[in-house]
């Protein structure tokens, strides 16, 4: 590494990812972003549903990944809240269920008009490549390339940040560095079965937004169209329900209509109602969420190595959750700014 602008190959366009890109593109880098997926934002991610209606298409989004999220710290308020001013980011205070076994307490904060928008915005304007999935980075002298399905997709290279969930980030950093591969492997990460839906409005009436059953296969059930700035249709409701990590490792490989099956069913429990159902799906995310913290978290919140150009940011390396993401990814641009100063020096 030479200078103080360097390029910089970012894995992964969710929220530790686009804050990286971000930061680094801010601090006078180039950047150029990479994702397998075919839009932005990885866990905080929306469904885009069409439906058929008597009068026109209904096109709504269920937000499938995280449905909203908490804020702790000052400085992730004080992004949040210029967020909001941007009009990307509201508060949801949701009525909770009276049957819920816990409160997850405070207000929480969705994107908006879907989950995704925050990273599209965070990386408007810089290079992006969606639908390519690295599954190779190579050094070479000094610099790095990215591969993907055996053919070079990108190099010229300074620094490679991956911002990807531990499990899959350890298969890229095998080679490099096997210490790293193998404490990402082993972070400790819950599974989760999400159904999501549309219903005729519920005939025993619903006065709640979110429910966190005590018991059964579900841990949260959310009730999308109340959450800020998303499309309502008259007499329908809108789902998202998530089963526990416990129901959903041991039905991991079940097929996904029974998944569905069974989790409409439990619904229709905790609704009290037997629900006609429009448009139903189910995902399964291997990945969704940090068990607890491995207790051995870097305390910067990233892994950097300046010798090789090579860091490693993501929510499990910063407490989990879209704050912890956000902290992660904001942390490694810093370490990689520091260490194109320290070089000039
Ligand atoms: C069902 C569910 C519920 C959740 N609930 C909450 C909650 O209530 N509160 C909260 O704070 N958080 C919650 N989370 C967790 C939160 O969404 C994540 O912590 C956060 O979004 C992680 O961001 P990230 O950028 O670290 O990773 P990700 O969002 O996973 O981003 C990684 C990106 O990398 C891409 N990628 C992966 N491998 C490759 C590859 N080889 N090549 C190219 N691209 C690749 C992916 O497509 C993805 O876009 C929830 C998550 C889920 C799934």
């Amino acid at each position: 590494m030479s200078g103080t602008s360097l390029r910089v190959a970012v894995v992964g366009a969710g929220i530790a990812g686009a804050t990286c890109a971000r930061t680094l593109a801010d601090a006078g880098h180039a950047v150029q972003v990479f994702d397998k997926s075919r839009g932005v934002g990885g866990r905080m991610s929306t469904r885009r549903v069409t439906l058929d209606s008597a009068d026109a298409d209904a096109v709504l989004g269920l937000d499938h990944g995280t449905p909203c999220f908490a804020v702790t710290g000052a400085e992730f308020l004080d992004f949040v809240e210029q967020g909001q001013r941007a009009g990307l980011l509201a508060r949801w205070t949701p009525r909770l269920a009276s049957h819920s076994a816990g409160l997850p307490g405070g207000v929480m904060w969705v994107a908006t008009p879907d989950m995704p928008a925050l990273c599209r915005a965070l990386l408007k304007d810089l290079p992006l490549r969606t639908l390519c999935t690295v599954d190779g980075v190579r050094r070479s002298g000094a610099t790095w390339s990215l591969e993907s399905a055996g053919a070079t997709v990108a190099d010229g290279f300074d620094a490679v940040a991956l911002a990807i969930p531990p499990q899959q980030a350890a298969a890229l950093l095998g080679v490099h560095r096997p210490d790293w591969a193998a404490r990402a492997q082993a972070v400790p990460m819950l599974p989760v079965w999400v159904l999501m839906g549309t219903t005729d409005a519920p005939a025993t009436g619903c006065d709640w937004d979110l429910a966190l059953p005590a018991s059964g296969p579900l841990a949260l059930v959310v009730r999308n169209d109340a959450k800020p700035a998303r499309a309502v249709l008259a007499g329908q409701a809108q789902w998202v329900v998530h089963a526990t990590p416990d129901w959903t490792g041991a039905h991991l490989d079940t097929p996904a209509d029974q998944v569905q099956a069974m989790l409409q069913a439990a619904l229709a429990d905790c609704v009290g109602d037997a629900l006609a159902w429009r448009f139903a799906a189910v995902h399964r995310w291997l990945y969704a969420t940090l068990a607890a913290a491995p207790g051995d978290e870097p305390a910067d919140g990233a892994w950097w190595d300046a010798g090789m150009g090579l860091g490693v940011c993501g929510d499990a390396l910063a407490g989990g959750g879209v704050e912890g993401a956000w902290r992660s990814g904001r942390a490694l641009a810093a370490l990689v700014t520091a260490a194109a100063s320290g070089d000039q020096t």
